[in-house]
């Protein structure tokens, strides 16, 4: 005998089968079991009687079983007369979920234990249920609640289960929703017509039967098609916007590149982030941001031609491929299109919102040969168009490139500074303008590269932003300028260092940094009850415009401590009052490009005076940066500025330097 329907059966398949008679069953069963029994593997069979004898009498012929002794245990083999085991799980006609799964359950668990999951399980359903068919309603629900707690064992245990129905258990045609219903609880219906149907069933009914089962079989076809196309969907395209997604992307631009190779026409490449997508979010809302995006999605998708390809790479940023360009024009209509689509408001709930973006533009063949290069040349394109200004696009050029290696290289670099003991910090004095005294000072860092010499702060404290290497820095600048100020607290017991904070540190993920060093000071000598902690953090204004509870906390623990909070640079961000009434900020630090025409330019001392007012009235003290003359420190005293730091007074210099100066 061939086993070629059974032969590979995996486990957690649950097979149903309808037979037209006994004949039917048997022979189906005879293959399941044997072979199952021929492959070493258990074969469990629960079943009328008669079956279990003609069963085992047919397994018997072919060797499989030593019927003299079918059920010892130790046989590959075990059988369950249905009348038996039904009183032990029947309630009230009904099977009842717990004592099925503890008997049942029980028997199939230690066979799975001892056979590794290579178990086959056979139930007859209407043995199983004390019935001929299932024309009762109830008869209908106990099968159906059968199979539900058969599918609850299979996920748990591994096993593979044949459930047998006679045919005529759904005889009528209302029958067919508890017909497909049981179909529905399988993994997979058994065609009937695979055996050859005796000569004396109704040929109407084994008709309508296998009929049936075909249906059923395309029907799951289809459903494994849909479930198929879903699977892929959810591969190859952005969820949210049902763009091409990134490995989609990537693909098609291969293509587009082997088709503009063909056709020698060019091909544009986009990348398009919008500005300040990230604000909207945390103001509005990820579900907002969400819808936001879909609409630009659609946006995107209505500004270019069917031959193009929109896809969304993550997060805000979108690529589009332009094919088949002979002429800029066509571009820079594109993309003019993509930018004033982008302007118009979207409306998002009861929010109208207002967005716009930054687009860069590369080309190939002559930008670049590959498509991750063509990737990078846009997406430094786009950071072009971001630092002229956003709202606009830029193609790509070659010094972009290099300025964009030399980045690349200074983050090498910047990774061995720390561990090379390259940086070093300077400290730049804060003078009191009521008395001309120096009780602070900021800490300013300074990194000595072996080979370039000294590098600006405003150089590399973004590469080190980017690269998550701010933490580590940061925290060197923090310990390096606690050390400082315990030495020079010995000369003036109220002095106070800043230290520059990114906003990176503040960030949910380093947010422990912060929380440390708050823990760090409280043990501290340079923390004092009711006065102010020797360690001053500054803070940009684009920190608090986030204003999530862990900056919000991490504002109040600093407070705790008794570090104070200065917001540096003042003028040049978001510089909303609301921001400094709704924060703990000690200090403000008027940003140097107000000072610095400030004898010239009577608007800035104009703007100088109303921020030392507000400020003042919000209980804010006010410092001045970049104050380089006489005449600008004259006019801050003169408004009420309290204190100003500039090369007027000093420098950023070396700690010798430092104490020298105040020795004088
Ligand atoms: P900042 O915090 O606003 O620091 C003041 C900057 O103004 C310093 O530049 C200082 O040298 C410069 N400055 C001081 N007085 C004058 C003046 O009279 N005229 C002019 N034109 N400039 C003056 P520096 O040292 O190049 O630092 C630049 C920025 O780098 C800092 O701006 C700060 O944002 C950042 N930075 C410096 N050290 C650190 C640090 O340890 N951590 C972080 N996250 N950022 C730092
Ligand atoms: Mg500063
Ligand atoms: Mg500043």
């Amino acid at each position: 005998m061939s086993y070629q329907t059974y032969e590979h059966v995996a486990v957690g398949e649950h097979f149903v089968q309808f037979y037209e008679n006994d004949d039917f069953l048997i022979e189906g069963l005879t293959d399941y079991i044997g072979s199952a029994l021929a492959a070493g593997d258990k074969g469990i069979v629960i079943a009328t009687k008669p079956h279990l004898e003609a069963l085992e009498e047919n397994l018997n012929q072919l060797g499989l079983l030593d019927c003299e002794r079918p059920n010892d245990g130790d046989d590959n083999y075990l059988s369950f007369e249905a009348s038996k085991m039904l009183p032990k799980f029947m309630v009230d006609d009904m099977p009842d979920e717990e004592r099925f799964t503890d008997l049942i359950g029980g028997i199939i668990r230690e066979a799975a234990d001892e056979h590794n999951g290579h178990v086959r399980v056979f139930g007859e359903m209407v043995a199983l249920l004390a019935c001929d068919t299932l024309q009762s309603e109830q008869n209908h629900a106990a099968a159906i609640r059968v199979e539900k707690c058969f599918n609850k064992l299979l996920q748990r245990t591994c096993f593979s289960l044949l459930c047998g129905y006679p045919m005529g258990a759904f005889p009528r045609a209302s029958d067919a929703i508890v017909f497909h219903e049981v179909c529905n609880l399988h993994t997979r219906a058994i065609p009937t017509e695979k055996y050859k149907a005796p000569p004396n069933t109704d040929a109407l009914q084994r008709t309508i039967v296998s009929m049936q089962q075909k249906a059923f079989s395309l029907a799951s076809e289809v459903n494994e098609r849909l479930l198929i196309e879903q699977a892929l969907r959810a591969v190859n395209f952005d969820r949210l916007t049902g763009l091409p997604n990134r490995s989609v992307f990537q693909d098609r631009l291969q293509m587009e590149i082997r088709k503009a190779d063909r056709s020698r026409l060019s091909l544009a490449l986009l990348f398009i982030d919008l500005d300040y997508f990230k604000e909207i979010n945390d103001t509005l809302g990820h579900p907002v941001g969400d819808m936001l995006l879909k609409q630009v999605g659609q946006r995107l998708s209505s500004s270019v031609r069917a031959s193009d390809t929109v896809a969304r790479l993550g997060g805000d940023e979108f690529t589009v491929i332009l094919p088949g360009v002979n002429d800029l024009g066509i571009v820079d209509h594109i993309t003019q299109s993509i930018l004033q689509k982008l302007l118009e408001p979207f409306q998002l709930g009861n929010d109208n919102v207002y967005i716009s973006a930054s687009i860069g533009i590369t080309l190939y063949p002559e930008d670049a040969a590959s498509t991750q290069d063509l990737i990078r040349n846009a997406d430094q394109a786009m950071y072009a168009s971001k630092d002229l200004g956003r709202n606009r696009t830029s193609y790509f050029d070659k010094s972009m490139q290099e300025a964009a290696q030399k980045r690349m290289k200074l983050t090498k670099e910047l990774r061995n500074a720390l561990p090379s003991k390259q940086f070093r910090l300077d400290y730049q004095p804060i003078v009191n303008l009521s008395n001309g005294k120096i009780y602070k000072a900021e800490a300013l860092l300074r990194w000595q590269h072996p080979v370039n010499g000294l590098i600006s702060p405003v150089d590399f404290i973004p590469i080190a932003e980017r690269s998550g290497m701010i933490i580590d820095i940061g925290e060197w600048v923090f310990y390096e300028a606690v050390r400082q100020v315990m030495l020079w607290r010995k000369y003036n017991a109220d002095f106070q260092i800043s230290v520059n904070v990114s906003p990176v540190q503040f960030n949910k993920n380093n947010n422990n940094q912060l929380c440390r060093w708050g823990e760090f000071l409280k043990g501290n000598e340079l923390v004092q009850e009711n006065a102010p902690a020797g360690i001053t953090v500054e803070i940009t204004e684009g920190l608090l415009l986030d204003a999530s509870p862990i900056v919000i906390n991490q504002l109040l623990a600093f407070r705790d401590v008794g570090i104070q909070v200065a917001l540096d640079d003042f003028g040049t961000g978001y510089s909303s009052l609301s921001y400094l009434r709704k924060f703990d900020i000690d200090y403000l630090k008027i940003d140097k490009s107000f000072v610095f025409d400030l004898d010239t330019k009577p608007d800035n001392l104009a703007l100088c005076e109303g921020i030392i007012v507000m400020a003042h009235k919000l209980g804010l003290k006010v410092i001045a940066e970049g104050v380089e003359n006489r005449k600008q420190c004259d006019l801050l005293r003169d408004a009420g500025c309290d204190f100003a730091q500039g090369y007027l007074f000093s420098k950023p210099v070396s700690v010798e330097e430092f104490e020298a100066g105040m020795s004088e």
